[in-house]
């Protein structure tokens, strides 16, 4: 597809013109209004440079959480129910879901423009505000999603958003697959609307993934929804030289592959398709010869302390000696150290018991099938374990480190968002060592499968 990019207008059409940027800004905010990962505010920063050295008065539009979800929660858990259905959502209850603060960190990384912020983002105290803007100015509005017209593509909301501005731009690949207003309905009204740089570096890397891969061409695929990425491996299996398995979907190929998984979760949904690609590929698909293994209820007690660190609100040592287990592990008897609930297993995992990660054996083939592919492609989606706990982190660290190796030494290395992204930190590799780095998750699955994308495709369109 033929996409209509920011340099497709003269540097003049800018000038002293409103425009209307989508980008995502739904960035975790914690309870003292700390931004965490802001990966996904910076890399808005190109565009919004462009347009505002041009001249340009700066709208930028975003999403945060999903305020109405919440917001319905808390009407029914009050009985308000009725109250909800004709009211709306009461901005006042959903406060937590204010861009106030993204505004803020938006200000302290480009200091040397003048960004504001208006609590509504759309009508007349809107307008107000775009009035009073100088050229170059930012202007940031308030949670689209506090306004329910945003996730229905409703006709006039998406009108009120595109009286705004002269021309409209999507910067937002990670919500590109959704039909709302501010990336479908609103974008149709718009004469001119155009790809920002960030989604146009997105689109480049992603389609040489799904149509023309670097060869020899890697995909690490894990995490635990197969749901989510099955369209994606169906895709691009007949592309990929080597897939290889982790995270809590290994246990369905296992054992579709005859392999006893114990109390592992098995997706049934999708067994057979599982069953099928794995007769079609058997050179292709590697699985887990090993694995971190634990018991449910260890698990358990392990995340509940996980999520009151989170709740706290502190970060919390999670690299503590205890919690995890040496990052370059090379000897099974150093594993039982940390912990005698978690032990590694070679083969079958018998019942009582489930992986919880990869082993030491899985983790030196995969790293080394990963960093010796110098001048290839090594694509990442999803974490090898349940990484968000220290003790169960190695695979995922190793897989990190092993990218970051393939990078140096010449090949192409992209991540998937969301997770691996937080992966990637946490095994202290910096973003700069792969070269791109996803800032959608579904987004990215969905385009990898060759699903529809709304966002990108209304940018060609002519209504
Ligand atoms: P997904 O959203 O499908 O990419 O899944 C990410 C989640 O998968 C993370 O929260 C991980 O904790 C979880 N995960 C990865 N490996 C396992 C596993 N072996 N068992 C349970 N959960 C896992």
């Amino acid at each position: 597809m033929l996409l209509r990019t920011l340099s497709n207008l003269d540097d003049l059409a800018y000038y002293g013109k409103t425009v209307l940027m989508r980008v995502d800004f739904n960035v975790t905010i914690g309870k003292d209004n700390e931004i965490g990962e802001d990966y996904r505010i910076r890399m808005t920063i190109p565009s919004i440079e462009y347009l505002t050295k041009r001249g340009a008065k700066l709208i930028l539009m975003s999403h945060l959480g999903r305020p109405k979800k919440t917001a319905e929660m808390e009407y029914k858990q009050t009985n308000k129910i009725q109250q909800y259905a004709t009211s709306g959502i009461d901005i006042n209850a959903i406060k937590q879901f204010s861009l106030l603060p993204v505004a803020k960190r938006l200000s302290e990384l480009i200091q040397m423009y003048n960004v504001s912020f208006i609590d509504d983002c759309i009508g007349p105290k809107v307008q107000k505000e775009i009035d009073k803007m100088d050229r170059g100015d930012i202007l940031l509005l308030e949670n689209l999603r506090f306004h329910s017209g945003e996730e229905l593509n409703d006709y006039n909301f998406s009108k009120e958003l595109a009286s705004l501005a002269d021309i409209y731009v999507n910067d937002a690949f990670s919500v590109s697959h959704r039909k709302h207003a501010s990336i479908y309905g609103g974008a149709r009204l718009f004469d001119k609307k155009l790809a920002g740089l960030n989604l146009k570096k997105e689109l480049e890397y992603l389609s040489m993934v799904k149509d023309d891969p670097v060869k020899p061409f890697i995909l690490v695929v894990g995490g635990s929804k197969i749901k989510d990425k099955i369209g994606a491996l169906e895709n691009l299996l007949p592309k990929i030289d080597k897939l290889l398995v982790g995270g809590a979907m290994a246990y369905t190929f296992l054992n579709a592959n005859g392999v006893r998984t114990g109390d592992s979760p098995i997706d049934y949904d999708h067994f057979q398709w599982i069953k099928n690609a794995l007769s079609k590929y058997p050179d292709k698909i590697v699985l887990p010869i090993d694995h971190i293994v634990t018991s449910q209820s260890f698990l358990k007690l392990k995340q509940e302390e996980s999520n009151e660190k989170k709740d706290e609100g502190k970060k919390g040592n999670e690299n503590s000696t205890f919690d995890s287990l040496p990052s370059s592990v090379s000897s099974p008897s150093l594993v039982s150290s940390p912990s005698s609930s978690v032990s590694l297993k070679k083969g079958a995992i018998e019942e009582g018991l489930l992986g919880v990660d990869i082993g030491i054996e899985t983790v030196q083939q995969y790293s080394s099938m990963i960093s010796q592919n110098s001048n290839g492609l090594v694509v990442w989606i999803g974490p090898m374990g349940v990484f968000e706990i220290g003790l169960f982190r190695n695979g995922t660290n190793n897989i990190a480190k092993s990218m970051a190796l393939a990078f140096w030494r010449g090949s192409k290395t992209i991540i998937g968002g969301g997770d691996t992204l937080d992966a990637l930190k946490k095994a202290q590799v910096s973003e700069l060592e792969v070269t791109h780095v996803s800032t959608g998750g579904g987004a990215t699955l969905k385009f990898l499968a060759g699903d529809e994308m709304p966002g990108i495709e209304v940018l060609n369109k002519n209504h």
